[in-house]
């Protein structure tokens, strides 16, 4: 029976072009990348799909700092932190994240969790207590949005950057507790929430404002520290949550909050308590990532990524005008080419891949059904003539789609 129906839900996925598939990546994180089966023969491919936004995954440094954290402190911390998983590399860890965080959070402590997912749902289930009201961007990430689902507080959703109606919804509301939660920067389109009116919002209503900043941290704001540093707020009513394996290429995530609410998450929240402590090494490593970040080098990576992304959407935006698609409004380094079409999607990303480039496909459930998209995201390893031999690339793989009624097509099918 249940054979039955998973066989049936996958001929399903199969027939709307929804099928997920894991690709096997030979060699490390970086814009060439070698991609195939276990036992053959990988075949190189140019990237543009990870969130390593500042090319640092595959950072000899950090390659060094694991390797020097695995010497000092083995290779796993062998119990959850409030057991005696807890080592000094994560308190170190979190004493630096902190002071990143206090110009924007007064009285800010951080907390270290294994990944940014478990992060989201420790937030939202520790505050989001009965009585509460959790105030929900429409575009949230998945983790927030399941996060909003285990906690025990009610759920209100806004449309997407509508500040109007969040603020309707605050006005009505006679929650004890008022928690707006919302991406930074929205994963699938690139774009940054308008934090500035969310948080004056936050300020008259004597709301909280739960940001996380998975695609900011790192990248966003002179010294890399993310979108508060970027945007200048600051507040106390900020929960921050960042993570590590993105932008900081290693692994892991953070929360940024007044230090009631940290050792609140400490005591209470469910996915911080009952999970392995990370590895010490990782966090080791990720001492050597804020360096990194902070340093020249971050800078020198920033400055580069910028001028990546006004080449890439100088040539998008001719491009999805000429084809009728639609460029998304970003500035970040994650530049969403809306297709719309499941399939039409899966066969420019194959189209590509028949050029050695690598763009992941976006679909339903992950984005709205009928804005299936290439996500195109760039990194600082990129070189301009990466960007330019995707562009290249990408028109040869939209002209049968820009010229569907015309004379050109008929004659390559009749040839
Ligand atoms: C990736 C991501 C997460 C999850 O972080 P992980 O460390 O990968 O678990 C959370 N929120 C957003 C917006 C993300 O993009």
């Amino acid at each position: 029976m249940l054979l039955d129906h998973l066989k049936r839900a996958a001929a399903e996925r199969e027939a709307q072009a929804l099928t997920r598939r894991r690709r096997i990546a030979h060699t490390a994180c970086a814009p060439h990348q070698s991609v195939g089966p276990l036992g053959e023969t990988p075949a190189s491919l140019l990237t543009f799909c990870s969130n390593d936004y500042l090319g640092l995954a595959d950072h000899h440094a950090l390659a060094e700092a694991m390797a020097d954290g695995a010497r000092r402190y083995g290779a796993g911390s062998g119990a959850s932190h409030l057991v005696s998983g807890h080592s000094i590399a994560h308190a170190q860890l979190e004493e630096r994240l902190a002071q990143w965080l206090a110009p924007s959070i007064p009285n800010a402590r951080a907390l270290y969790f294994c990944t940014g997912y478990m992060a989201n749902l420790a937030v939202l289930t520790a505050l989001g207590s009965a009585g509460a009201t959790l105030f929900c961007e429409s575009l949230n990430h998945a983790s927030l949005i399941d996060g909003a689902r285990l906690a025990k507080a009610d759920v209100v959703r806004y449309p997407h950057g509508d500040v109007a109606a969040l603020g309707d919804q605050l006005a009505e509301s006679k929650s004890a507790l008022k928690l707006i939660v919302t991406d930074s920067v929205f994963s699938m389109d690139g774009d940054i929430a308008p934090l500035s009116a969310l948080l004056a919002l936050a300020e008259t209503h004597d709301a909280w404002l739960i940001l996380d900043d998975a695609h900011g941290f790192g990248v966003l704001g002179e010294q890399g520290h993310g979108v508060l540093e970027h945007l200048g707020l600051v507040s106390e009513r900020l929960i921050y949550l960042g993570t590590l394996g993105k932008a900081a290429g290693v692994a892991g995530a953070f929360v940024a909050a007044h230090e009631l609410i940290i050792e609140h998450l400490i005591n209470t929240a469910r996915p911080y308590i009952y999970t392995t402590a990370a590895p010490p090494a990782v966090a080791h490593a990720l001492l050597t990532s804020l360096d990194l970040i902070e340093g020249d080098e971050g800078h020198v990576r920033r400055a580069h990524l910028a001028r990546l992304i006004a080449q890439l959407r100088e040539g998008l935006g001719a491009l999805a005008a000429q084809a009728g698609w639609e460029l998304g409004d970003s500035d970040t380094a994650i530049q969403p080419l809306i297709v719309r079409d499941n399939a039409l999607s899966l066969a420019l990303s194959a189209a590509l891949e028949a050029e050695g480039i690598r763009v992941g496909a976006i679909r339903p459930p992950t984005v709205a059904a009928g804005t299936a998209r290439l996500r195109i995201t760039l990194s600082a390893s990129h070189t301009e003539g990466d960007v330019h031999r995707l562009l290249d690339a990408l028109t040869r793989a939209t002209a049968p789609f820009t010229q569907r009624d015309s004379a050109s097509v008929d004659c390559k099918e009749a040839a």
